[in-house]
């Protein structure tokens, strides 16, 4: 039997997972012997710190963390989370209402959707964006307007062009600083712009913020929360994954409006059991103990950042250096489109890049490099580009 017509429409409508097609062209070089240098999915190479391993293995010799867990999430994680935010942002929430664990952020951005959005429903969504803005959209059966975020507006979507009749209609905005995928950064001030606009049309703002803690030069991004008001019409979705090289551990929170979610937590409730307790009592150890681990680890992406723009500027491309993450987003050198430049250098040089457009169409004529490779692979991925012909 072939089941592939019977996909529900839904299935029809989501276009295929990048990173799934750029896998597919890894695998296969990789089998015709190429040896491979992926600068594509930004996946941290590093490990994950040895006090978080400890406090997963002890965590997973206690029977009680055997059982079901809380779709909310163990309170004591919750409490670890408000903390963070307390020390690190200056923001007080209730960790029994306005904190929920999630299964990574990626769980809690894809069903908050199905929590706020009826079939039609309008959902304001950046391009280019992370993919899963869109697509929980469509699968909640909304409609996206897309809001271009564009270099002349500091890749900040101008809230004032958003059609007023859509304003209104609609049910979810998601943003993203430090962003994913063009490294910009926000301030305060765009944030207040943000509540403004949520607040005059009844949109719940979600922030998703989980590169906070991946900055450098001494710049510290800022919450969502930590403006006057977020709380009162947004929710801001965080992540273990970047912070502590942890993306294998799927444990993440969402943070702010108490009723926004509490409808998530109703999804959830129905969808899944929560996350095994040992992982959050690791989570638990990540958040309390001493950020020392995050600070190294900043310093090493940093260093790769330095020498991939330095090297690349050397070679005539245009790229800045980021002030957060760890990508870089540049305009392809001879101003090609985004598919035809990735797929000519990892046919050229083995080198795997993103083109810009797999987060979406204003991501066209763009490309993104993760820094998630050692100092030595990505000088052997730079000389081998400064061999490339376009
Ligand atoms: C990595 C990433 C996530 C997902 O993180 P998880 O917590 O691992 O699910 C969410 N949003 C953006 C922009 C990301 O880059």
């Amino acid at each position: 039997m072939n089941f592939t017509k019977n996909y529900a429409d839904r299935l029809n409508k989501i276009p295929p997972y990048l990173f799934a097609e750029i896998d597919r062209a890894i695998t296969k070089k990789r089998a015709e012997g190429v040896d491979v240098i992926s600068l594509g999915i930004g996946d941290p190479d590093l490990p994950t710190p040895q006090h978080i391993i400890d406090a997963l293995n002890d965590a997973a010799e206690d029977p009680k963390n055997h059982r079901y867990p809380s779709y909310t999430g163990l309170l004591e994680f919750r409490e670890a989370v408000s903390k963070y935010y307390k020390r690190r942002f200056n923001v007080s929430l209730e960790p029994e209402n306005e904190v929920v664990t999630l299964i990574g952020s990626k769980e809690g951005i894809a069903h908050i959707t199905p929590a706020f959005v009826n079939p039609g429903d309008v959902v304001l969504v950046p391009s280019p964006a992370y993919p899963v803005y869109e697509i929980g959209t469509i699968l909640a059966g909304g409609s996206p307007h897309i809001m271009p975020i564009l270099s002349e507006n500091e890749f900040k979507p101008n809230l004032s062009e958003i059609p007023g009749d859509i304003a209104r209609k609609a049910k979810l905005m998601f943003l993203n600083y430090p962003n994913a995928p063009t490294a910009e950064t926000a301030g305060r001030e765009f944030f207040s712009e943000v509540v403004d606009f949520a607040r005059d049309n009844e949109v719940i703002a979600c922030h998703d913020n989980p590169y906070t803690e991946m900055c450098f030069d001494g710049y510290l991004a800022p919450s969502f929360l930590e403006v006057k008001g977020a709380k009162e019409i947004g929710i801001e979705f965080n992540s273990l994954s970047k912070t502590y090289n942890m993306t294998g551990w799927r444990i993440g929170m969402v943070s702010g409006n108490a009723d926004v979610i509490a409808g998530l937590g109703k999804i959830k409730e129905n969808v899944d059991s929560g996350v095994f307790q040992a992982v959050q009592h690791a989570g638990i150890a990540a958040l309390n103990g001493s950020q020392e681990c995050v600070f190294e680890n900043n310093k090493i992406i940093q260093k790769r950042r330095d020498f991939m723009v330095d090297s690349l500027n050397e070679l005539g491309w245009d790229v800045k250096k980021p002030k957060a993450t760890f990508y870089l987003w540049f305009k392809t050198p001879d101003c090609s489109k985004s598919t035809d430049f990735a797929k000519k250098v990892l046919d050229e040089t083995g080198v795997v890049i993103t083109p810009g457009t797999g987060f979406g169409k204003y991501g066209e004529n763009y490309i993104r490099i993760a820094l998630t490779q050692k100092l030595e692979r990505l000088k052997e991925a730079v000389l081998r580009l400064s061999e490339f012909k376009f």
